[in-house]
C-alpha cells in the first residue's frame, strides 16, 4: 500500500469536533494518506515519512465536497426557459416535463456520457461524493434505466419516480405505478426514495404513501419540501425521522421546532433560489434554532444548473447569513450527514482520503472570492484526480 504525505498545509479543515470550532482547523499541518484512507493528521513538524511527498506551500486543504442532492440523469437543454424566467416568467414544477420528453428520447449511451461529463465537472471543482436522483423518466423502463446509469457513478442513488405526474396521467393511478411496478424495478438500483412534495407535484398523503412503499422494500426516505411555499412536507419528514429534507425555504416556527426535535437535517439549495430569483431559506434561523444544516447543489436542468459547491457556499454566506466556516462545514460534513455517511466529509484517520487543495490560504476564500476557480488539486479515495 502506497502512502502520501501532504505537508506545509497552511490551514487544514478536518471537521474533527475534538479540534474545536465548526471546522476543527489545524494550522501548519500535514496529512498522510495510506491507500484510500486518511492515516494521520497533525502538525507538519511531526509528519511521518511517506512514499510520496506533496508540498501544499501554505495553502488550504479541506475535505472533498459532499453534494447530497443532484439530478444529473437527464437530456435536453432548458436554457430558453431560464432566459424566459429571467425576463419575468415564474418558476413552476411543470417545466420538469420538458426534460422528461428529452430524457425518454435519449439512448442509454447518451445518458451515460452526459452523467459522466457532469460528474467529472463536479470532481474538478472538488465534489468527491455526489448523490444522483432519477425523476426524468417517469415510466418503469425510464426510471429504472436512469437509476442504472446513476449507479455507474455513485452508490448514493435516489428513486424519484414521484417527481411530477406525467402529462395525461391520473395522479392516483400514477402513485399506484410508482409504489408498485416502478418501485419493484427501480429498488435494486437505489439506496433512497424521494418525493417532490409541493403544490403542482405530490401532496403530503401521496408522499406518505410513496415513502412507506419505499421503506417496505428497504429504501430510505428523503423529501423535496417547502420549496415554493409553506406546506406539510417538512413536518412529515420530521415525523418519519428522515435523515434529511431538502429545500426548506418556507418554514413555520413549528416546522423549525420539528426539524430540531427530530434531528432531521435541513438541506439548503441556494443555487435554486439564485437561479429562480426566489427568496432564500433562512439558514441563520435554522442554525440558531439548533437545526443541523447541509448545503447541496441541486444540479438539474430546470431550476439550478450549477455543479459548483463553491458557488453554493458563497451564496450561503452572502444570501443566507451563514459564516464561511458554517457554510464549508455544511457542504462537506453536513452533506455526509445528510447521506448518513460516516466515511466521508471529514479528514480524520480512518475516513476516506477525499480532499481538496485550494489555491488560497484559507477556506474563507471560497466565499470571499466568488466565481473564482480556487481548486488546485483533488484527491479521491487517496488518488490525485
Ligand atoms: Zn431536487
Amino acid at each position: 500500500m502506497t502512502s502520501t504525505v501532504i505537508t506545509h498545509i497552511g490551514e487544514l479543515t478536518t471537521n474533527d469536533p475534538a479540534r474545536g470550532g465548526p471546522l476543527g482547523i489545524l494550522e501548519d499541518a500535514a496529512l498522510v494518506i495510506e491507500g484510500d484512507t486518511v492515516a494521520w493528521v497533525g502538525p507538519a513538524v511531526d509528519a511521518p515519512a511517506a512514499d510520496t511527498y506533496v508540498d501544499a506551500g501554505g495553502r488550504a486543504v479541506l475535505p472533498g465536497f459532499v453534494d447530497s442532492h443532484s439530478h444529473l440523469v437527464f437530456a435536453g437543454d432548458r436554457a430558453p426557459e431560464f432566459a424566459a424566467r429571467m425576463t419575468g416568467e415564474p418558476y413552476a414544477a411543470g417545466g420538469i416535463r420538458t426534460t422528461v420528453a428529452a430524457t425518454r428520447a435519449a439512448s442509454d449511451e447518451q445518458l451515460v456520457s452526459h452523467v459522466a461529463r457532469l460528474v467529472q465537472e463536479m470532481l474538478r471543482q472538488g465534489t468527491t461524493t455526489v448523490e444522483i436522483k432519477s425523476g426524468y423518466g417517469l415510466t418503469v423502463h425510464d426510471e429504472t434505466r436512469s437509476l442504472a446509469v446513476a449507479r455507474q457513478f455513485t452508490d448514493e442513488t435516489t428513486f424519484l419516480g414521484a417527481h411530477v405526474v406525467p402529462t395525461g396521467t391520473d395522479p392516483a393511478a400514477y402513485v399506484d405505478l410508482v409504489t408498485g411496478p416502478m418501485l419493484d424495478a427501480a429498488a435494486p438500483y437505489a439506496r433512497w426514495i424521494d418525493v417532490f412534495c409541493e403544490t403542482g407535484a405530490f401532496d403530503v398523503d401521496q408522499a406518505r404513501t410513496i415513502l412507506a412503499a419505499g421503506h417496505a422494500v428497504g429504501l430510505r426516505g428523503r423529501l423535496h419540501a417547502n420549496q415554493l411555499g409553506p406546506g406539510p412536507g417538512v413536518r412529515l419528514a420530521a415525523e418519519l425521522g428522515l435523515t434529511a429534507v431538502d429545500h426548506c425555504t418556507y418554514l413555520s416556527d413549528e416546522d423549525v421546532a420539528a426539524l430540531r426535535d427530530a434531528g432531521t437535517i435541513a438541506t439548503l439549495l441556494p443555487g435554486v433560489e439564485f437561479s429562480t430569483r426566489q427568496p432564500y431559506p433562512d439558514a441563520r434561523r435554522l442554525l440558531d434554532s439548533g437545526v443541523r444544516v447541509a448545503i447541496a447543489s441541486d444540479c438539474n436542468p430546470g431550476s439550478c444548473f450549477t455543479s459548483s459547491m463553491a458557488l453554493c457556499i458563497a451564496l450561503a454566506v452572502r444570501e443566507m447569513r451563514m459564516s464561511p466556516a458554517e457554510a464549508v462545514r455544511a457542504a462537506t460534513l453536513g452533506g455526509a450527514e445528510a447521506l448518513d455517511r460516516d466515511d466521508v466529509g471529514a479528514l480524520v484517520p480512518g475516513r476516506r482520503a477525499d480532499l481538496v487543495l485550494l489555491e488560497a490560504p484559507s477556506h474563507v476564500h471560497l466565499a470571499y472570492r466568488p466565481g473564482v476557480p480556487l481548486v488546485a488539486g483533488v484527491w479521491q479515495r487517496g488518488r490525485p484526480v
